[in-house]
């Protein structure tokens, strides 16, 4: 489900979105459309938080130019509106984005025969792999995540890094490449060059260069829904837990787990991995693949900030962007004829 606003364009009552304006005020649609800022998006709340459009874009039912024009005549009734990388149309440019790349790069959704990937000896682990694809990993969070991606198709942005950091470089050492096939079977918006592009950024393989965060499968959906309410409606079973157990059941005693109606171990499992341990093994591994492929890590590092990490620029949009960062940009993408892939950096 998209925002209500949104659905009239979805559902055939109306396919532009002036229409929409009309029919539920300039007020909801403009103010909405021009305050997004995709980090102050909620990756645990009930309904989708973001538009919701990716399906109707992966199908082919919604065209992303078309998209983009509405989203400009939009932002051209606001005073302010925000801006690329955080802002709607920012969205799209990542979609774009992995697009440009997918095409210069040979075997872009594979690590073996990759430029930009980093070659790691990732684990083969077959039953962890499945206790992660099945929801069974033993942490609610990531369990519950899972389950609305089988039930629904669809999971938002930063419920999809949680789910990747966690398989990959975060807890299991586990292929980004089986992510993404689980991911590609299971998601309604599967769309190659997106999945692969994300993965391999999730995974620190390739794009992203701050390794060092990884997410934790406790704290991360605390932080937006402390209560649970995300994990209630997905993980039935642990919908009597007290708030305080709900993203770590197992930390509950045995009575206050009879009295849930749920116990760790046989009704819901213990977590597969110790998050501290494991993390922290990754991370050192991760360094020395890093240091060993240097020259691949530099392939993709760019000094644009990490979309979810910035602030939203409203006023005066032009000052903002820095001239030599766009500069940089300009000559860093640039890719010489006869060249399949970037560059490394100078
Ligand atoms: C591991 C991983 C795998 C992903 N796989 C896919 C996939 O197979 N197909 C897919 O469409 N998206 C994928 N995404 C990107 C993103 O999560 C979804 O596009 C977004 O959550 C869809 O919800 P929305 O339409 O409400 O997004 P909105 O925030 O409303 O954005 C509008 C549109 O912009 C585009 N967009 C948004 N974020 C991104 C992004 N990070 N990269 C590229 N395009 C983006 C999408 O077309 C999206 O529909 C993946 C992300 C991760 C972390």
């Amino acid at each position: 489900p998209a925002p209500p606003f949104l659905v009239p364009i979805l559902d055939g009552t109306s396919h532009s979105m002036e229409y929409t304006v009309g029919q539920f005020g300039s007020g909801a649609l403009v103010g909405w459309v021009a305050s997004f800022t995709k980090p102050r998006t909620i990756p645990n709340s009930l309904l989708p938080s973001t538009t919701g459009l990716s399906p109707y874009f992966s199908m082919g039912c919604l065209s992303v130019r078309t998209f983009f024009y509405r989203l400009s005549n939009i932002y051209a009734q606001a005073k302010h509106h925000s801006l690329p990388p955080v802002s709607l149309q920012g969205q799209l440019l990542w979609r774009e984005f992995f697009y440009t790349v997918a095409s210069a790069t040979p075997n872009f959704t594979k690590m073996a025969g990759n430029p930009i990937c980093l070659q790691i000896s990732w684990y083969e682990d077959a039953e962890r792999l499945h206790k992660w694809k099945t929801a069974q990993t033993g942490f609610p969070w990531i369990d519950a995540i899972m389950t609305q991606l089988r039930q629904e198709g669809w999971i938002h942005h930063l419920a999809r890094h949680a789910v990747a950091c966690f398989l990959t470089r975060g807890d299991l050492w586990i292929s980004w490449e089986e992510g993404m096939k689980v991911f590609e079977e299971l998601l309604l918006d599967a769309d190659y060059s997106i999945n692969a592009g994300n993965w391999m950024w999730l995974s620190a393989s390739a794009f992203f260069h701050q390794y060092t965060r990884i997410f934790c499968p406790i704290r991360f959906g605390k932080r937006t829904d402390p209560e649970g309410q995300y994990i209630r409606k997905y993980l039935p079973i642990l919908k009597n837990f007290p708030s305080k157990y709900i993203y770590e059941p197992w930390t509950a005693t045995e009575e206050e787990q009879k009295q849930a109606g749920c116990i760790i171990g046989q009704d819901y499992p213990f977590p597969m991995v110790n998050h501290k341990e494991a993390s922290d093994h990754n991370l050192q591994l991760m360094k020395q693949v890093r240091e060993e492929q240097y020259r691949t890590a530099q392939l993709t590092r760019d000094d644009t900030d990490d979309p979810m990490e910035m602030k939203v620029k409203r006023d005066h949009p032009e000052e903002n962007v820095s001239k030599g960062k766009v500069a940089r940009m300009t000559e860093q993408t640039k890719i010489p004829s006869g060249m399949t892939h970037w560059e490394p950096k100078k």
